[in-house]
C-alpha cells in the first residue's frame, strides 16, 4: 500500500463529503480496495449518512404534517371569526334602528374583539402564538376600556388601563419580549427590557392615579418614595440575575442576602424618606431588643426583631449559598486544568 492508513482515514470525511480533490479520491479508492480496516470504516461513514437522511426525511413528514394540521386551526379560526361577526352585525342593525348614535355598538364590537384575540389569534397565528395573543388581547381590553368610560362619560379610563397594562406586563412581557429580541443584540438584556416595560408602566399607574384623584404633593412624594424603594430591589435583582458573575448558586445566594437587608432595613429607609411629610411610624431597627425576644406587648420591639431576624437569616442562608456555590466553581475551574 502507497499509504498510510492514518493519512487515508482522514481523508474519509473528505471523501464521503465529496468535497476531496480527484487525486485524493482516487488515493482513497485504491487503498479502501485494499484494505479492510480503512473500508469498513468508509462503510459506518456511509451508514451515519443514511441515518441523517433518515432523520431529515422524517422532519420533512413532520413538516408536512404541521401545515396541514395549521392550514385545519386557520379554517376553524376563521369560522370562529365569522360566528364572532354575528352579534356585532345584530348589535349594528339594532343600534341604527333604535335611533341612537352608534354608542354601545362600539362596546359590542370591542368586546367581540376581546373574544376575537382570545379564541381566533392563537388558531390563526403560525408563530410566537402567546405573543399574538398578549398583544391583540390587550390592545382590544384598551379598546373596550376606552369605548365603556366614553359611554359612561368616566374619566377613569387612564387609571383602568395603565392598571390592566400593569398587571398584564408583569406576567406576559417575557413572553412578547423574547420572541421580539430572538436572534437580535437585544436577546441578552430581554430580563432587562421586561422589568424596564413593567417599570414605564408603574410610574404611568402612580401618575395616572395622583391625576384622578388631584392628589396633593404629599400624594406624589410617598407614592414615588416608596415605589421607588421597591424598584431598585427589582432592578438589582435584574442586574445579579442577567449580568452577575459566578454559578447560579453564588448568584441565589447573593439574591437572597441582598433582599434580605433590603427587606430588614425598609422600615427605616422609609422612616427617614417620609419622616419630612410627617408619614413615619416611628418603628424600625432602632427599637431592636433581643433580651424581650419575640413578645407580642410591645410592638416597637416585636418589629425590631422581627426586621433584625430576617436580616440574619437570609445573609446567613446566603453566605452558605454563596460558599457552596464558590467550592463548586472551584472544583470546576480544578477538573477543566487536569
Ligand atoms: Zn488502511
Amino acid at each position: 500500500m502507497k499509504y498510510d492508513c492514518d493519512v487515508i482515514q482522514d481523508l474519509l470525511p473528505l471523501y464521503q463529503d465529496k468535497i476531496c480533490s480527484g487525486k485524493s479520491r482516487k488515493v482513497v479508492e485504491e487503498h479502501i480496495s485494499e484494505c479492510t480496516v480503512c473500508r469498513k470504516m468508509a462503510e459506518q461513514m456511509s451508514d451515519s449518512t443514511v441515518e441523517e437522511k433518515l432523520i431529515n426525511e422524517k422532519n420533512s413528514v413532520i413538516r408536512k404534517h404541521q401545515k396541514i394540521v395549521n392550514k385545519k386551526t386557520t379554517t376553524i379560526g376563521m369560522a370562529m371569526a365569522g360566528i364572532l361577526m354575528i352579534p356585532v352585525l345584530v348589535c349594528l342593525i339594532c343600534n341604527i334602528a333604535v335611533g341612537h348614535a352608534l354608542d354601545w355598538f362600539f362596546i359590542v364590537l370591542t368586546a367581540m374583539l376581546l373574544v376575537a384575540s382570545l379564541l381566533v389569534v392563537p388558531l390563526v397565528a403560525e408563530t410566537s402564538r402567546v405573543m399574538w395573543v398578549v398583544v391583540t388581547a390587550t390592545v382590544s381590553l384598551l379598546l373596550l376600556l376606552l369605548t365603556c368610560s366614553i359611554y359612561t362619560r368616566g374619566r377613569w379610563f387612564f387609571v383602568a388601563s395603565s392598571g390592566c397594562v400593569l398587571g398584564i406586563s408583569v406576567v406576559f412581557a417575557p413572553f412578547v419580549i423574547a420572541p421580539l429580541c430572538r436572534e437580535t443584540k437585544l436577546e441578552r438584556h430581554r430580563a432587562a427590557l421586561a422589568v424596564l416595560w413593567d417599570t414605564i408602566w408603574l410610574y404611568l399607574l402612580l401618575t395616572a392615579c395622583g391625576v384622578y384623584i388631584h392628589g396633593d404633593a404629599v400624594y406624589w412624594y410617598m407614592a414615588m418614595t416608596i415605589s421607588t424603594y421597591i424598584v431598585v430591589l427589582v432592578w438589582i435583582y435584574v442586574f445579579i440575575v442577567s449580568y452577575g458573575k459566578g454559578n447560579g448558586q453564588i448568584r441565589a445566594g447573593i439574591l437572597v442576602a441582598v433582599s434580605g437587608i433590603w427587606i430588614g432595613m425598609a422600615n427605616d429607609v422609609m422612616n427617614f424618606f417620609l419622616a419630612p411629610v410627617g408619614a413615619d411610624d416611628g418603628y424600625g431597627l432602632g427599637g431592636l431588643d433581643l433580651s424581650r425576644g419575640f413578645r407580642f406587648d410591645d410592638i416597637a420591639v416585636l418589629n425590631a426583631n422581627l426586621l433584625f431576624a430576617i436580616i440574619v437569616v437570609s445573609v446567613c442562608v446566603g453566605g452558605v449559598m454563596i460558599f457552596s456555590g464558590l467550592i463548586k466553581e472551584k472544583r470546576v475551574d480544578d477538573n477543566e486544568k487536569d
